[in-house]
Formats: structure tokens, C-alpha cells, sequence
């Protein structure tokens, strides 16, 4: 069985489709290089397997959220550059060392720890200074900026490499956030030229930045979303939305129908027994639930799925393991029979930035909820 062990439930991962959204981020954001974010599992899309043909497409490195992150990047082989984007605590530091992370660097004393670590493995640790320049969630005030660098760079066991910041609101489109984000630079700007020496790298953008901010992409990029096919927010402006357009999305969500049954009008399937069928037809049974990250509020928003190539609703609540569809009158569907949740099926199509919509969310938190008891599938060309 393909789609995993057992399971008739699976995501599958476009590898070509990723292989050509990280080529046109790192066209567009060139010669600024790409740096491949592949935290939180690659946001659901598997971080080995997207590590690998970002590595093979254009990125020139890599980024994770935590160093265990990195670590599981380094057991299955994979070298290049590794940046975990937050100061790891100070009895983790030897641990990043050894697998040769880079680190971020956001306080005087997760430098000092990480100099001791890099010492005491008789290394030297490469450093990626992080400011805060307005996102108030990590990073070195501006004003103390200039004298952790300093202090870092005075450090044998330390090579800093690079100064960063993040943007909170690349991706708006009001006054407000546009005036923010050149905010943002501004003050990332005084840092730099306050610094005594230029680190080889600056580095400010996320997918937004990186397509919607010329200004914000200097040495590097780092893009998460946009690799994974999907907008960092419904209207991104100008030319961010052209880039958006030729993106491909990468994660499909599909199941096989495990049992249908033909049932009344006015039946009501589910718990709670939240909606009556309209009309007697053929409800479909489907093994995939909230627990594998199809939200159990889905059903609320009206959303549909996909089967025998047509967009048909949810017939109640979304359960743990499995969920039911209203499939119609005389619907000839099966056991066996393949239903799509995010993806496409014949001219239908339903992506992950819709199912945010619907549900109040973004489409990162949408991918990043795909569970890990779902296999993922992954397809190729190579392999068609
Ligand atoms: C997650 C993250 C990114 C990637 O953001 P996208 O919007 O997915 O491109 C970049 N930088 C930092 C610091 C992040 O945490």
C-alpha cells in the first residue's frame, strides 16, 4: 500500500512542486541567496525530505526553530549551514556545538555559554547575532547591539557570520504595517553602521519580506511559506502577488473512502448530530480526523471536500479518526474510492490558504497541524 503501512489516510508532498517554488524565490530574491526555513517539521511537509531538494534547488542553507530541529537535519546526513533562529538555552549550547549548528546569539549570556561550549569541544562555534528591531519576541535591543557583536567577535571560539532581525508585518498591506516594516529597516540600518566591522551576512527577510520588500532582502533570505506553495497572507501588493501567482502548492491531504452507506432524508450523522441530510443519498466514510490535523471546527465553516472530482460538504462533526461526506443522491462512490481534502481532484481544487480562511487562521497553521500519524507520501517526476 503506498499511501504508508495501513493507512488510508496520507499527505502527499509535491517534490517538484517544492523543487520549483524555492527556484523562483531564489530567483526573485537574488543575489541575496536562500536560505530554506524547514522548522516544525517543514511546517508539516517532512524536514529531511524538504531539506534535501531545497538543498538540491537553489537554497544555499537551512533554518529551524530549535536545535533538536537540527539535530534530526543532521542525523539523517545532511551538512550544510543550519540555523536555529533562537538562542538555545545555556546547557543546550555544547549540544548545538557539537552537531555544528549555527547559533543565534541574543544576550550576553547565551554568548558567553556558547563561547564555553565552543571551547570546551575544542571548536569554533558560528554565531548569527539577532536584533530586535520592532518584533518584541527575541533579539538584542538596538542600542546594545553593536557591543554584543563586539564582545562576540573578541571571542577565538566564536565567528560571527551575520547580524539578522525579523519583520512582524512584511506582509501587510496598510499605512500602518508598510510604515512599520521601513521602520524596521531603518533601525536594522543604524545598527550595521554602527558595527565596527560588516559580519559577511545581513539577513531580514521571511517569505513576505523576501518578495514584497526589495530593500529587506539583503545577504540573504530566509522563506518558510512561500516554499510550501502558499501566500503569506490573502493580497499580498505589486509584484509580491506575481510571485505568489507561479507558486505551486506542495501538500495535498487525501484519504480512501472506508465505508458509504445510503441513508434518508432527514438523517443526522455524527456526534451531536449537527446537520440533517437534505435528501436521501449516499454518505461516505472517510479515516481521517481532528487528530490527524483536519480541524474539528471544519465542519462548522461550511468547508468541502473532494470526491469523484466534486466539491461535496462535510455530512457532520469531524471526529478523532475519521469523518463523514454528504455525497448525494445516486453518488456511485466506494470503499476504496480517493477523497481530497486539500489538493485537487479533477477541475476541483481546495488549498490550505482556504481552509485558513474559512477558519480564522493562516495557512501555516493549517500545514503545521497536519499530525504526525499521517504518513507522508512523496512524489517525484522520477517516480510517476
Ligand atoms: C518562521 C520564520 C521565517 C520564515 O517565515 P515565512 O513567513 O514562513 O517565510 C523566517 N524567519 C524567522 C525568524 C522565522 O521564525
Amino acid at each position: 500500500m503506498a499511501e504508508g503501512r495501513t493507512r488510508a489516510a496520507w499527505a502527499e508532498i509535491d517534490l517538484d512542486a517544492l523543487a520549483h517554488n524555492v527556484a523562483v524565490l531564489a530567483h526573485s530574491a537574488a543575489p541575496a541567496a536562500l536560505c530554506a526555513v524547514v522548522k516544525a517539521d517543514a511546517y508539516g511537509h517532512g524536514a529531511v525530505q524538504v531539506a534535501r531538494t531545497a538543498l538540491a534547488s537553489g537554497a544555499s542553507g537551512l533554518a529551524v526553530a530549535i536545535a533538536d530541529e537540527g539535530l534530526e537535519l543532521r542525523e539523517h546526513g545532511i551538512e550544510a549551514p543550519v540555523l536555529v533562529l533562537s538562542e538555545v538555552t545555556p546547557d543546550a549550547a555544547e549540544v548545538l556545538v557539537r552537531a555544528r549548528l549555527t547559533a543565534t546569539v541574543a544576550t550576553q549570556r547565551g554568548m558567553e555559554a556558547l563561547a564555553a561550549a565552543a571551547r570546551h569541544v575544542g571548536t569554533r562555534a558560528r554565531v548569527h547575532v539577532k536584533v530586535d528591531t520592532g518584533m518584541h519576541r527575541l533579539g538584542v535591543a538596538p542600542v546594545e547591539a553593536p557591543a554584543l557583536v563586539q564582545a562576540a567577535a573578541a571571542e577565538p571560539a566564536l565567528r560571527v557570520e551575520a547580524v539578522w532581525t525579523h519583520l512582524a508585518v512584511a506582509d501587510g498591506t496598510t499605512a500602518d504595517d508598510q510604515a512599520f516594516t521601513a521602520l524596521q529597516l531603518r533601525r536594522f540600518d543604524e545598527v550595521v553602521a554602527a558595527l565596527a566591522e560588516r559580519p559577511r551576512l545581513l539577513h531580514v527577510a521571511n517569505t513576505a519580506g523576501a518578495i514584497a520588500w526589495p530593500a529587506a532582502r539583503y545577504d540573504m533570505v530566509r522563506c518558510g511559506i512561500g516554499m510550501y506553495g502558499c501566500a503569506p497572507a490573502p493580497g499580498m501588493p505589486g509584484d509580491a502577488a506575481a510571485v505568489v501567482a507561479s507558486l505551486r502548492p506542495v501538500l495535498s491531504l487525501k484519504a480512501r473512502v472506508s465505508a458509504v452507506r445510503e441513508l434518508d432524508a432527514g438523517e443526522r450523522p455524527s456526534y451531536g448530530r449537527r446537520r440533517a441530510l437534505p435528501e436521501r443519498g449516499v454518505v461516505a466514510t472517510v479515516p481521517i480526523g481532528y487528530a490527524d490535523g483536519v480541524p474539528r471546527r471544519l465542519f462548522d465553516t461550511g468547508s468541502p471536500v473532494l470526491v469523484g472530482g466534486r466539491r461535496r460538504p462535510l455530512a457532520g462533526t469531524v471526529t478523532m479518526d475519521q469523518l463523514m461526506v454528504d455525497c448525494g443522491p445516486g453518488a456511485t462512490v466506494g470503499p476504496g474510492d480517493e477523497v481530497v481534502l486539500i489538493g485537487r481532484q479533477g477541475e476541483e481544487e481546495i488549498g490550505a490558504g482556504d481552509w485558513a480562511r474559512l477558519l480564522g487562521t493562516i495557512s501555516y497553521e493549517v500545514l503545521c497541524g497536519i499530525g504526525p500519524r499521517l504518513p507522508r507520501v512523496y512524489r517525484s517526476a522520477g517516480d510517476r
